[in-house]
């Protein structure tokens, strides 16, 4: 018999890494997907419907909103984004690990709701690093970047709800973290137990 899938979700505030950080953690588990989600936001050069996001009209994210095919979404940067409930579910019933990044009010919707998933937060090493990640980026001018610091105080309060919080002073360190976490998770004996134990006679 094989194990349900687990969900993983990775929120931050941005500069924090995350991108790179679910970017080199797909490489390491072939079990594992990203999740796609839905979004309003007008598409960035360089990205494609269906891969990097589903993007749809304000009025479609509203019918859906509606129907609740949302396992959760929220308004971010003022856009709205959501993951499927069908995305989530069809996964985690064919045994397959799910990656979402998505943003601490997402995770807090699916923390409060009966799924059973793992939560991890990335934190940049101080705001005076934040900064100067942010900056360094060069694609933000000052107003943007002087938002993104105010938010970023306010998201950072919210590492203290999550299950596991990794400090990404050095990428491939945070990395190393992210993955012992996934691998110490899929080892938690209320996992295992109606797999492996069976064969122990042991229910
Ligand atoms: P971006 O527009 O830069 O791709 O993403 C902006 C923010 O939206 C990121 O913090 C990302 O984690 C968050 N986000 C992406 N997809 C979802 C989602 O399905 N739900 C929620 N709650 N946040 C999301």
């Amino acid at each position: 018999m094989k194990r349900k899938g687990i969900f993983y979700v990775i929120s931050a505030p941005s500069g924090a890494g995350k991108t790179s950080i679910c970017r080199m953690i797909l490489t390491l588990f072939p079990n594992l997907r990203q999740s796609i989600s839905y979004t309003t936001r007008g598409m960035r050069s360089g990205e494609r419907d269906g891969i990097d996001y589903h993007f749809v009209t304000r009025e479609l994210f509203a019918k859906m909103v509606a129907d609740s095919a949302f396992a959760e979404w929220a308004e971010v940067h003022g856009n709205r984004y959501g993951t499927a409930c069908a995305t989530l579910e069809q996964a985690i019933e064919e045994g397959a690990d799910v990656l979402l990044d998505i943003d601490f009010q997402g995770a807090e919707q699916l923390r409060n709701s009966s799924l059973n998933g793992v939560f991890i937060f990335i934190l940049p090493p101080g705001m005076d690093e934040l900064r100067k990640r942010l900056v360094s980026r060069n694609t933000d001018d000052q107003k943007v970047i002087a938002r993104r610091m105010d938010n970023a105080a306010g998201e950072i309060a919210e590492a203290v709800n999550f299950d596991y919080l990794v400090v990404n002073d050095i990428l491939d360190n945070a990395v190393e973290k992210v993955r012992a976490i996934m691998v110490a998770e899929t080892l938690r004996t209320k996992r295992i137990i109606s797999t492996q134990l069976k064969e122990f006679g042991l229910k």
